[in-house]
């Protein structure tokens, strides 16, 4: 369930309005990746991880905080639109809230495309949802950063400055749920990728470019097994299934050796209030054992 607290998780105070500015932060209020993008990915991940509490604690404690940072971000976007209410100058830098949301929210981004669901990605594979979540902390962070550069205002700063950094915080969890997965890095889904093709790297653009750019090599082709080949692409025949031929000597379309469930441990403290009451009965483990009495 959810609850409602009448308090910003942040405090939002600015100087003069700036309504292009205003304008510039829907980005992070409707835009691809704003907050209300990333609160329904990692609320709606986490609703449909039911095989790992842990994990799905972590994607609805992320997931909540980033419906609180919507909360800020609409709570500074609306400061800096004011003026669109009453002031005709001002309402020419965003027609579209002004006449048609009264210079309020909505969920449109910077340039007033609406919101679309098609912007989250969920997968219901865990590991792959959580590729999916340290991508998208780091456009937030990005974007942040750029919102950051264009705006003079200190309490504006401040507090973007602060969304900013809980990306990172993100960032390094989503980081760390994966890595206690232990999959090994190439291990996505079940099913083994085709020998020799998997490690062959095409050489698909060669020549030299009118901007100095020429055909380089780099880790990219050569590492994790990798090796560069002349691609098919460049006046080859073609891959086809003669290539593959059903099987390949030694190749085992099977699933993958270290293809696994995830799997999660109980925490080892329980947090805040109810953990020290807890704590004071010897019953501090929280998660799988908790659920089940
Ligand atoms: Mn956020
Ligand atoms: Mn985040």
């Amino acid at each position: 369930m959810y609850h409602h607290v009448k308090k910003l998780m942040y405090t939002v105070n600015i100087g003069e309005p700036d309504v292009r500015f205003g304008n510039m932060l829907l980005e992070q209020f409707g835009g691809a990746n704003g907050e209300l993008a990333a609160a329904m990915q990692y609320t709606i991940q986490g609703w449909n991880c039911v095989d790992d509490i842990g994990r799905r604690d972590l994607l609805m404690d992320i997931g909540t905080e980033e419906l609180s940072h919507l909360e800020i971000v609409g709570a500074l976007i609306r400061m800096h639109l004011k003026p669109l209410k009453t002031n005709r100058e001002a309402a020419e830098a965003d027609p579209l809230v002004t006449i048609a949301g009264g210079g309020g929210l909505n969920l449109f981004d910077s340039m007033g495309n609406a919101w679309t669901s098609t912007y989250l990605k969920i997968t219901g594979e865990l590991d792959v949802d959580l590729r999916s979540n340290i991508a998208a902390e780091a456009r937030a962070k990005i974007v942040y950063e750029r919102l950051i550069d264009h705006t003079q205002d200190p309490g504006t700063i401040d507090t973007l400055q602060f969304l900013m950094t809980r990306e990172i915080t993100h960032m390094k969890a989503f980081q760390a749920a994966l890595d206690s997965l232990e999959k090994s890095p190439f291990s996505v889904g079940l099913l083994k990728p085709t020998p020799g093709i998997v490690d062959e790297y095409f050489n698909g653009s060669t020549g030299d470019g009118s901007e100095g750019d020429s055909d380089m090599r780099g880790p990219w082709s050569s590492s994790f097994g990798l090796r560069p080949v002349e691609s098919e692409m460049n006046g080859g025949k073609g891959l086809s299934v003669g290539d593959i031929d059903g099987k390949i000597d030694g190749e085992d379309r099977g699933k993958q050796d270290d293809a696994q469930k995830a799997t999660t441990s109980a925490a080892d403290e329980a947090i805040g209030f109810n953990a020290s009451a807890k704590k004071a009965t010897g019953t501090a483990k929280r998660g799988a054992k908790r659920q089940a009495s």
